[in-house]
């Protein structure tokens, strides 16, 4: 095993892949590392493929459990003690549906972050990575057989935000609409369908924040199932849903920031309680919101947008942006616009 260091953070590459990684393409193995440690429930944070103070936390936990030496390390000790969750390496094999492993988590990242929503980080080869491979190897002019081998792999990472550079604007993050943890998770099987979003129990008439800065793109009762839905789109070709409004208050054109007010929860169309349906699209392909999401929640008193008491709006947008991460355009961007 070697210990890089970056910026401070010890970077861990792992001896177990079949190539020697440059020392950023350790990000995909971290998001394995938490999506491992998550399985296990040792790990709360996302699958962002950066090791902080809650993913250390987990590998403490672990070693602590098992006997090992509690170094915060994921070496080839640690790895085994996350069972099936911690091998194969990436590289390794060809994926493929029916698959599962600490490959398959780390696939599925590199996925996420290309915009090829597969659900989330789990490990497991189902349907949806599939899909995602499928569209990824489209996306970069590869035969689209849904098998995840050298190639495919290889173009994930050199892809836009890619291992190899740094990204420019880093990945697209979304503030959370309303408070409160998520219930039924994307993907999560229907009738006949699977969950195209994410649903947050609130109790009627919560307000619900707009997740990013864009413009407002449908807000009108749908009957497909959504009942009172608000659409906004935002750069890059998302867009973000809120479905299940009791009251919608935003209206189509509005250019809205994160935690303007668009309506307040309520169980209007298919749903058997309040609760919100949030979903994020790329190109009008669902994806995954939960990794996307900041911690910060969106829904506040408007009033709370207008100038501080220091600095004006650069000063509340800095203070903001801080409390953030640095990357989170979508939510953060013009956080503090006139209004
Ligand atoms: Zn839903």
């Amino acid at each position: 095993m070697r210990l890089l260091r970056r910026g401070g953070v010890v970077v861990l590459a792992l001896v177990a892949l079949a190539a020697p990684a440059p020392a950023a393409a350790s990000t995909a193995e971290v998001a394995a590392l938490q999506s491992a440690l998550q399985g296990l429930r040792l790990y709360s944070g996302f699958v962002d493929g950066i090791k902080g103070p809650l993913t250390r936390d987990g590998i403490h936990t672990l070693q602590r459990r098992r006997g090992l030496r509690v170094d915060g390390i994921a070496g080839p000790e640690t790895r085994r003690a996350l069972g099936w969750r911690g091998r194969p390496g990436l590289g390794s094999r060809v994926m493929r549906s029916g698959d599962k492993g600490w490959d398959v988590a780390a696939l599925q990242f590199l996925l996420q972050r290309a915009g090829q929503g597969a659900g989330r980080a789990d490990g497991l080869f189902g349907p949806l990575t599939r899909e995602a491979v499928a569209r990824a190897q489209e996306a970069a002019g590869i035969t689209a057989d849904g098998l995840a081998g050298p190639v495919t792999i290889r173009s994930l990472r050199s892809g836009a935000g890619g291992d190899g550079e740094a990204p420019p604007t880093g990945p697209v993050r979304f503030l959370r609409p309303v408070p409160g943890p998520i219930g039924d998770p994307f993907g999560a099987p229907r009738n006949g369908y699977t969950h195209t979003g994410v649903d947050i129990p609130d109790p009627e008439g919560t307000p619900i924040g707009a997740a990013g800065v864009g413009t407002v793109i449908y807000a009108a009762y749908n009957g497909g199932g959504y009942g009172n839905l608000v659409v906004i789109g935002h750069r890059l070709g998302y867009t973000s849903w809120y479905g299940h409004l009791s009251t919608i208050t935003a209206y189509v054109g509005e250019e809205v920031v994160g935690g303007t007010r668009i309506g307040y929860v309520g169980s209007t169309g298919d749903a058997s309680g309040p609760h919100l349906h949030f979903e994020v699209r790329h190109y009008d392909t669902p994806i995954d919101p939960a990794p996307l999401l900041l911690s910060t929640v969106a829904a506040r008193p408007a009033t709370t947008l207008r100038r501080g008491p220091s600095g004006g709006c650069d000063g509340v947008n800095r203070a903001r942006r801080a409390r953030a991460r640095h990357d989170d355009w979508i939510a953060g961007e013009r956080l503090c616009a006139e209004r």
